[in-house]
Formats: C-alpha cells, sequence, structure tokens
C-alpha cells in the first residue's frame, strides 16, 4: 500500500489521520512528525468535504479543487471499515478532467463549425431541385440522394449540439414544474402524425402529473422513445405509450412489437454513436445519438432508464422520475 501510485489515508475516529502512504502524504502536504492524530478537514478545508465526511454517504467519490494549486483536481474515494474507521484513496485527476474537457470542447466546435458549410450545401441543393425538370434523370436522382444524406448530417449536428449543451452539467440549472400529461398528450399528437397505417398506438395515461425539470429537455427524450418505437417497427404493431403515477415516482414507458435488440447491446445502447447491428444491417436511418442524449436528460432530471427487448418480438423503454408535488 506503501508504495501505491494512489494517496491512501486510513481514519480512525472518522477523521483523525492514522496512517498515509507517500502519494498522500504529497498530495495534501501532510508532514509524517507532527500531523498523525490530526483532523483531516485541517488539510482538506473545503466544506464540501467537510459535508461529504459528515454525511457518510460515500456511495459516489468526491472531486475537489486541490487548494494552492491552479488548474489541479484531487478525487477522494472513502469506504467505512471497523467501528469508526474509514480508508481514504485519494488521486490527482487533472489529466483526466482537462481530457474530458476538450473532448467537450471538440464535440462542441466541430457541431458548431459544421452547421454553417451544411446550411450552404442544403441551399444550393434546393436551388437545384427547383429545376429538376430541366435536369437529367440521373442528376434529379443524385440531388435526392444528396439531400437525404445533409439532411442526416443535419440531424447529426442537432443531436451534436444538444449533447453538447447537456454536458456541461449533470444538474439543471434551472427548473419548472413540467406537467408530463401534457407533455405525453402533444408527443403522442406527433406520434400520430408520423405513424404509418400499419402501427396501432395504444394510450394509457395517468392524471395530471408533475415533475421539476426542462421541458424542452424532457420532450427530446421522451420523443427519441417514442419515435424509436415507431422506426424500430418497420412492420407496423402495436405500441403501447404509457404514463404512469406511483406515489413518490412517475414512470414513462414505450413498448412497441418491432425489430427487438440482442441483449449483449442493451448496457451500450446509451452510448455515443451506438447502434445494434439489427439498425445497421437494415436500413433505418439514425445517428446513435438519441438514446444518449435520453439518458443524460434522465441523469439531469434524478431518473433512470430501463431497457427490456425480445429480439423478433420487441422493446420496451421505461423512464422512472421522482414525482414533483405542490
Ligand atoms: P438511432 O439514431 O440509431 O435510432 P438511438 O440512440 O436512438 O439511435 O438508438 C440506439 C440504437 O438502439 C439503435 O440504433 C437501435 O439499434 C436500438 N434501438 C433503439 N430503440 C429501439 C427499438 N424501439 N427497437 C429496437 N431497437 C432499438
Amino acid at each position: 500500500t506503501s508504495a501505491l501510485h494512489d494517496g491512501v489515508l486510513v481514519l480512525r475516529h472518522f477523521d483523525r489521520l492514522a496512517w498515509w502512504n507517500e502519494a498522500a502524504g504529497k498530495l495534501l502536504s501532510l508532514n509524517p512528525k507532527t500531523d498523525s492524530g490530526q483532523a483531516i478537514t485541517n488539510f482538506v478545508r473545503d466544506p464540501k468535504f467537510v459535508a461529504y465526511l459528515e454525511n457518510s454517504n460515500f456511495s459516489k467519490p468526491l472531486t475537489l479543487k486541490r487548494s494552492g494549486h491552479e488548474g489541479q483536481w484531487i478525487q477522494f474515494e472513502v469506504t467505512n471499515y471497523g467501528k469508526e474507521e474509514r480508508l481514504m484513496v485519494i488521486r490527482d485527476v487533472s489529466k483526466l478532467l482537462q481530457l474530458e474537457q476538450m473532448r467537450k470542447d471538440f464535440v462542441s466546435n466541430v457541431s458548431h463549425e459544421l452547421r454553417t458549410p451544411l446550411t450552404v450545401v442544403s441551399g444550393y441543393v434546393e436551388n437545384l431541385e427547383m429545376f429538376s425538370d430541366a435536369l437529367p434523370e440521373a442528376v434529379t436522382q443524385s440531388l435526392q440522394h444528396i439531400s437525404a444524406q445533409v439532411g442526416r448530417m443535419n440531424e447529426m449536428v442537432e443531436d451534436l449540439s444538444l449533447l453538447s449543451r447537456l454536458d456541461e452539467s449533470d444538474s439543471l440549472i434551472s427548473t419548472a414544474e413540467v406537467d408530463l400529461r401534457q407533455l405525453v398528450e402533444s408527443l403522442v399528437a406527433q406520434m400520430e402524425l408520423l405513424k404509418r397505417p400499419e402501427h396501432e398506438i395504444i394510450v394509457e395515461l395517468c392524471d395530471e402529473v408533475k415533475v421539476l425539470g426542462s421541458q424542452r429537455e424532457l420532450y427530446s427524450a421522451f420523443s427519441n422513445i417514442a419515435f424509436n418505437a415507431l422506426k424500430y417497427s418497420p412492420t407496423g404493431g402495436e405500441i403501447v405509450v404509457r404514463l404512469r403515477d406511483r406515489g413518490d415516482k412517475v414512470s414513462f414507458s414505450v413498448k412497441d412489437s418491432g425489430i427487438g435488440i440482442d441483449p449483449k447491446h442493451i448496457p451500450r445502447l446509451t452510448e455515443r454513436f451506438y447502434r445494434a447491428d439489427s439498425a445497421r444491417t437494415s436500413v433505418i436511418s439514425g445517428t446513435g445519438l438519441g438514446l444518449a442524449i435520453t439518458k443524460h436528460v434522465l441523469i439531469r432530471h434524478g431518473g433512470e432508464l430501463r431497457i427490456q427487448s425480445w429480439p423478433g418480438k420487441g422493446s420496451k423503454f421505461k423512464c422512472t422520475f421522482p414525482k414533483y408535488d405542490d
């Protein structure tokens, strides 16, 4: 343990320094001769750290700015053991956070920079399409393909911009009461417009039910699931949209009888750009970003997504949220 690259500390009586390795000593500037037995909060004075130790909920690590070291971050992980003992692992996560920030900036810049050339290309394509009567058949067909692909790229850019906005924080900055029944009703109206005659949409909604959050984000999250149900049921079938009031929680689910998903793909569906084989090999178009957006929105609203699927039979996507009672 002494030789570990990560910092390790043993605390007695909840917060008293009993032992630490060299890496921890360096990160927190501890002196083995004078600091043993002192409270760790004398060395990490950030109120967030003090509250973290007091709350005793260590299910998630805590990341803080390293005091006196501009641009550096330390992550703390704590495990309780024995009666009043705690094992603390600390590491310098500055590089990781820097890379994460670079990734976010890159996505945000790329999606921003791609907008202008795409708008120009689609403008030219639209202009040319106006003269389609005068153009040879092969050219008109090529134009249609260009137009479809530009449309796809536009969708991707929109999705990426939305993801990079959501990336800025894991929690909502401003929230409002959102009436989910109303939101789902307008979503279903949209589905009715998009559906094919072979689709049958069954709607089961509870009475008015509210959550705290962003109406726009929730609409995006729900619509990705709802429109996927239509998209991945190419031969039609029943689609059940449900909104349920479950006491202190609310659940929104969409069940389809479409192509389904092989279980091995399910854990990866919310990754960016991930598409299951069935979607890739069939001609169903998509960006692979929809469920990544849904997951992000749910995290920001304290909700969770559950996916069940039966290949060849259909899938069920269910979002559960804390309910808001005024
Ligand atoms: P896409 O733009 O590809 O639809 P999503 O992120 O919305 O991207 O979905 C990721 C993948 O999850 C899809 O490519 C598809 O393989 C699978 N998927 C999502 N919804 C369904 C569904 N209702 N039925 C079958 N497969 C689905």
